[in-house]
């Protein structure tokens, strides 16, 4: 009788959230997760991560600090401009995954970010590796991953939340996401996102916004693809639409850091 209920209740919620989607033209997310979900699979898949060292091999940071310092400025700069959304709820944290000849970096929902060696080392200062944070910001504060993961999950994980039938569905869906993260591509639009709120945090920093395009000029320039275009789309039109968001943004000027860059570097094994 209870799931009959639940069942009602669940068919009466299910127009809401159509009706919901389609009143809110600017908002076309159908994320059906809460920020308490977002943040609690952002830990469930740092515990996988950490519970695979030969699959992750994790910098620790006792050993490292030096270079958990320099990547956490990076971070740091970007939370006090104040326009990150969650900012101050989400648990943000980095980490530097050993791997030089992997050039990608990637964050699960919820604000942990992940850097592989290979793409600290293939860069040449700090505002291009903060130009890759801030899209990495962007995708945890637009909540891109939860929004994907509706849609790839669907309405089976709406009745299995509704219904209450499957309370270990956020493990399954924390451990998919460890397994699989080079398969969570975010779409097209939600780079451009990405990128235009990246532009827009850097512009309020010390760091040159431009260091997000000259990124994305250098990978393009690199003779093997690198894995970070595997798992987003290809830097065509995004170059020209971070040069608009920069000019939008007032085309504020910064600094690249490219001294201060090596020592980061130098810090790593
Ligand atoms: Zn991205």
């Amino acid at each position: 009788m209870k799931r009959i209920i639940k069942f009602l209740l669940f068919m009466m919620v299910l127009p809401m959230l159509v009706i919901t989607t389609a009143c809110n033209p600017d908002d076309k997310s159908i994320n059906i997760f809460t920020i308490q979900d977002d943040i609690a699979l952002g830990q469930q898949v740092a515990a996988e991560i950490a519970g695979d060292p030969a699959k992750f091999p994790v910098l620790s940071r006792t050993q490292y600090p030096a270079a958990y310092e320099h990547l956490d400025r990076i971070m740091n700069a970007i939370l006090a401009t104040k326009l990150v959304t969650y900012d101050t709820v989400f648990p943000w944290t980095t980490y530097i995954i050993k791997g030089d000849s992997v050039v990608n970096a990637f964050a699960t929902p919820g604000g942990q970010l992940y850097f592989y060696t290979g793409i600290i080392k293939e860069l040449e200062n700090e505002a291009q590796l903060a130009g890759v944070m801030a899209n990495e910001m962007a995708h945890c504060s637009r909540r891109h991953s939860t929004d994907q993961l509706t849609r790839y999950y669907g309405l089976s994980l709406l009745v299995a939340i509704v219904l209450g039938e499957n309370p270990s569905m956020l493990n399954q869906i924390a451990a998919d996401l460890a397994s699989g993260l080079a398969a969570l591509a975010f779409s097209r639009q939600m780079e451009y996102e990405a990128d235009a709120y990246a532009i827009k945090y850097l512009s309020s920093t010390d760091y040159h916004p431009l260091g997000l395009a000259d990124f994305f000029i250098r990978m393009e320039g690199l003779p093997q693809p690198p894995t970070f275009l595997s798992t987003h789309p290809s830097p065509e039109d995004r170059i020209d639409k971070i040069n608009e968001a920069w000019a939008a943004n007032g085309s504020k000027v910064g600094d690249y850091f490219e001294v201060r860059y090596q020592s980061f570097k130098a810090a790593l094994p």
